[in-house]
């Protein structure tokens, strides 16, 4: 699965790709800086254009991320770009039939039907599915549109099972770095293959290996890093989260040093920070093990090792959340790092391996019920009041709304999805009881086929805006070609449902939205397009001064103690604007493409 870089590496271009053999010389093509938008790694790319046509993706070397490498899914795998089953004309149902019409008469009926159930049957009655794929500033507009446009908290993704945030906790995201890996001594993969799913980030794992770090793989299927493991433990299909569980009971049960982290002061206020307990099966680690089909001594020898490590990072998979054990899995997982010591320090660490490009930056921008952006609660009055100063006075409503599946098992009459597909979820026939449904994708999906409008929208190689890591990472994404005709990039979409629904947005485009972000999301505090950069910046940003003393914004590495026990929502928004301190050197050509 790594096979194309030999292509980009041959010297003398002896090597050559099917894909692009005679399909155009390397200098008719375009070359744009932009991330690779297949996996939620975020490895850098550029983006090779010849006749508005995607070729091919290079790599673009980050040694924060992808150490030069790109997999063949990122490299080859261009095929939404290209397509001609994309959408290219809005379509509205007329006699049970979808037909083209004009994106003047799409959007005002959107508009119009939206504010017409949300005034006759509440604004309750109107909800919002956001993606994983489109662009933080995208994903911002669609929960702005939704709590500021209709007045409902219904706006959600598909996303892992985490444990309710009380407010200002922290996220369940990776707490350390891709980077970091180069300094743990241990390395644990709990219900995680990341060559299956985020192929660089094994690739990393075994160049850390290399570095002297030990792997112990935990998984129920066996995995091509067995073999490289220092141990290896199995348990039965779908008990990842009783795994963690045991883990946990083992530490309480036994008497192990606490670490320095929650010994001395602050050491109660610290137990009491630890994730909550979810509850599901209780305490005897032995029992926890037996239900698990996973030895109960392979488990006790693990928490020693973790015990005793310099620094061990500990990695699940977001997807093992979902599982019906994997309800506490992400507290479970910080909880057993905190207890051995693992956190607060380069190489250590715990926390999900997300799935999609922007999946964190989903949950970042508030596609979530009872969370607004940057993971402050629905119900936190300041919060509220700092988003309302910045939208012009509509404040969010306090109480959370209905999630993904309460909204599509029937809880709103009209749904508004945006670049999510959710009839691989729920059966679709359901899909056809909304009063109103509106889709706005690239092709006609399942979900699509069944909706009241389509509106048409564009990849990420055809827009500007940025997306976030699994490790925390803010990058730019620059469009690389022009649009297909007839579609139109989302946050160009939203901009045209909030019209229709007598909303006043002036963002001339994703720069001024992300610029909005910086003032009003305390872990994104500072942060404008010039700022990002060309490597990106890891969330929470932060003011640092440089040894010639001068102010620029940095990212964080690793979440320290004091950001946990604090919660990342609860510092307050830098102070910025468009002269906020640049992180690091602009590319060459930034700022093109934005629309006026
Ligand atoms: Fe793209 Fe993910 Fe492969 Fe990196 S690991 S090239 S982000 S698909």
């Amino acid at each position: 699965i790594f096979s194309g870089n030999v292509v980009e590496m041959c010297p003398v271009g002896a090597l050559t790709a099917k894909s692009f053999r005679f399909m155009g010389r390397p200098w008719e093509l375009k070359r744009t800086p932009s991330v690779c938008g297949n996996c939620a790694v975020g490895c850098n790319v550029l983006v090779d254009v010849r006749v508005d046509k995607v070729q091919r993706q290079y790599s673009r070397t980050n040694d924060d991320i992808d150490d030069g490498w790109l997999c063949d899914r990122g490299r080859w795998d261009l095929a939404a770009f290209n397509s001609p089953e994309r959408l290219r004309t809005p379509l509205v149902r007329r006699g049970g039939q979808l037909q083209p019409t004009t994106w003047d008469d799409a959007l005002t009926l959107v508009g119009q039907r939206l504010a017409e159930i949300a005034r006759h049957s509440g604004p309750q009655a109107v909800g919002g599915i956001g993606s994983t794929h489109t662009t933080n500033e995208e994903a911002y507009l669609f929960q702005k549109l939704l709590r500021t446009g209709i007045g409902t908290n219904n706006v959600d993704h598909w996303h892992g099972s985490f444990p309710d945030q009380r407010d200002g906790d922290l996220p369940w995201v990776w707490t350390g770095s891709i980077a970091g890996l180069d300094r743990a001594s241990h390395i644990v993969l709990l219900g995680a293959d990341p060559y299956e799913r985020q192929p660089i980030v094994d690739l990393r794992i075994r160049k850390a290996i290399r570095a002297g770090a030990q792997l112990i793989v935990v998984t129920s299927e066996p995995l091509r890093l067995d073999r490289l493991a220092t141990s290896v433990i199995r348990y039965q299909p779908g008990q990842t989260g009783i795994v963690a569980r045991a883990l946990r009971a083992l530490i309480a049960s036994e008497p192990h040093p606490l670490p320095p982290l929650l010994r001395g002061e602050g050491g109660p206020e610290a137990f009491s920070a630890l994730p909550p307990d979810a509850g599901g099966p209780e305490g005897d680690a032995a029992a926890l093990a037996g239900q698990a089909g996973v030895e109960l001594e392979a488990l006790r020898a693990l928490v020693r090792t973790l015990v005793g490590a310099r620094a061990a990072t500990l990695l699940y998979d977001e997807r093992a959340t979902r599982e019906p054990s994997g309800a506490n899995l992400a507290a479970d997982a910080l909880a057993v790092a905190l207890l051995t010591g693992n956190f607060g320090q380069p190489g250590a660490g715990a926390g999900p391996l997300l799935g999609a490009v922007n999946s964190l930056g989903a949950r970042d921008m508030g596609l979530l019920p009872d969370l607004l952006p940057g993971y402050v609660g629905v119900g936190d009055e300041a919060g509220r009041g700092r988003l309302a100063r910045e939208w012009g006075g509509a404040e969010p409503p306090a109480m959370p709304g209905l999630g993904y599946a309460a909204m599509l098992a029937g809880g709103v009459k009209a749904l508004y999805v945006m670049g999510a597909d959710p009839a691989h979820h729920v059966d679709p026939a359901a899909l056809e009881h909304f009063d109103f449904l509106v889709v706005q994708d690239l092709f006609l999906t399942e979900t699509a086929q069944r909706a009241d409008v389509v509106l048409p929208a564009v990849a990420y190689a055809e827009k500007d805006g940025s997306f976030t890591n699994t490790e925390r990472c803010v990058q730019a994404v620059r469009r690389a070609m022009i649009p297909l005709p007839g579609a139109r990039a989302d946050w160009e979409i939203l901009g045209g449902v909030a019209r229709a629904l007598g909303l006043r947005w002036s963002y001339r485009g994703p720069s001024d939205v992300l610029a909005e972000i910086g003032r009003v999301v305390p872990i994104y505090a500072g942060l404008t397009r010039r700022a990002l950069g060309a490597r990106g910046l890891r969330w929470p940003i932060m003011l640092a001064q440089d040894e010639d003393g001068a102010i620029r914004l940095a990212g964080s590495d690793h979440l320290t103690w004091d950001m946990l026990q604090q919660g990342v929502s609860n510092s307050p928004p830098l102070a910025t604007g468009d002269a906020a301190p640049a992180g690091s050197p602009p590319l060459a050509g930034e700022g093109q493409g934005e629309r006026s």
